[in-house]
């Protein structure tokens, strides 16, 4: 799944043009939690009964490693600090899938500490966001597919993308020769930076600061208002918790690009279902 082709296509947006990595293509396990989990794809799990994960409730990660799992025929356990009422008695979006993927739930407080506890010699333990060094082998592909569709263009890019961990970040700058772009969407300018720095201490990623200050999946009329003129103008379905705050970043800093921009689709849109359920909750009469 992930051996096929990466595909480029050429977007317009608010009368700026540039190029789209349409990760969110590479199948039912699509995005940059297909590229973290690449590597893991093709090890020998023989040794494994089951994967031990941790984070929100409606995480990206949590529904791609269920995915993962269920192909591998592992059982997964995943912890999460919190879980609503109202999720827990109708499941939706990245959630409801795990569950029907056969993902088994725990809530508590310190959640990775109780998900440690649930490991055994035959556990795979997944970090929350597959944030560690088995993440950067699916990385190495990306910046390959990218140079190689460079080269056939005659293109050099810059590429930006969105951050949670800033793991997609750190390991493709690692192995493309072009500059890589960020903004944080969880925490602030200091803590992705240092996030970054201990996935690889020489990291040349170049952080871009937020056009505003956003807490992670903040329900804002701007964040939606560029979602739906994204979709309106490209065709293209965006991810609805990150993918705004980088084109927002972006469009304010349009002049720090010195070549043609590839931005990278990471996937996400299972997560789209219940973002926009809250987004039609919270603003009824705005948004139809
Ligand atoms: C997980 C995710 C991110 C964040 O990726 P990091 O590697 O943690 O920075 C960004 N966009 C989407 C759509 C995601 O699912």
């Amino acid at each position: 799944m992930i051996e096929t082709k990466a595909k480029i296509d050429k977007i317009e947006f608010s009368g700026f043009e540039f190029y789209l990595l349409r990760d969110d293509l590479l199948g039912e396990f699509n995005g940059n939690k297909a590229r973290k989990l690449a590597y893991l794809l093709q090890a020998d799990l023989s040794k494994f009964n089951k994967i031990v994960s941790f984070g929100s409730s409606q995480s990206n990660a949590m529904y791609s490693i269920s995915v993962f799992a269920k192909l591998k025929g592992l059982e997964f356990e995943y912890v999460m600090s919190h879980l609503s009422s109202n999720l827990a008695t109708n499941p939706v979006g990245n959630f409801k899938f795990a569950l029907e993927n056969g993902m088994k739930i725990f809530v508590e407080e310190n959640r990775r500490e109780f998900a440690l506890s649930l490991c055994d010699e035959k556990t795979l333990f997944i970090e929350e966001g597959v944030a560690q060094p088995q993440a950067e082998f699916g990385f190495i592909k990306q910046a390959r597919d990218i140079e190689e569709f460079a080269r056939q263009n005659l293109l050099k890019f810059d590429i930006f993308l969105p951050s949670g961990t800033g793991t997609s970040a750190a390991y493709l700058a690692k192995h493309t020769k072009f500059d890589v772009f960020t903004t944080p969407c969880v925490g602030d300018e200091t803590f992705l930076k240092e996030q970054i720095q201990n996935l690889d201490p020489l990291s040349k990623v170049k952080i871009l600061p937020p056009s505003k200050k956003y807490h992670f999946g903040d329900l804002k009329l701007e964040l939606f208002k560029i979602w739906h003129e994204l979709k309106e103008q490209s065709g293209v379905e965006f991810d609805l918790i990150y993918d705004p705050v980088g084109f927002l970043t972006l469009l304010k800093n349009f002049d720090k690009f010195k070549n043609p921009l590839l931005y990278i689709h990471q996937g996400g849109l299972i997560g789209n279902i219940s973002q926009l359920q809250r987004y039609k909750y919270k603003f009824k009469d705005e948004i139809v």
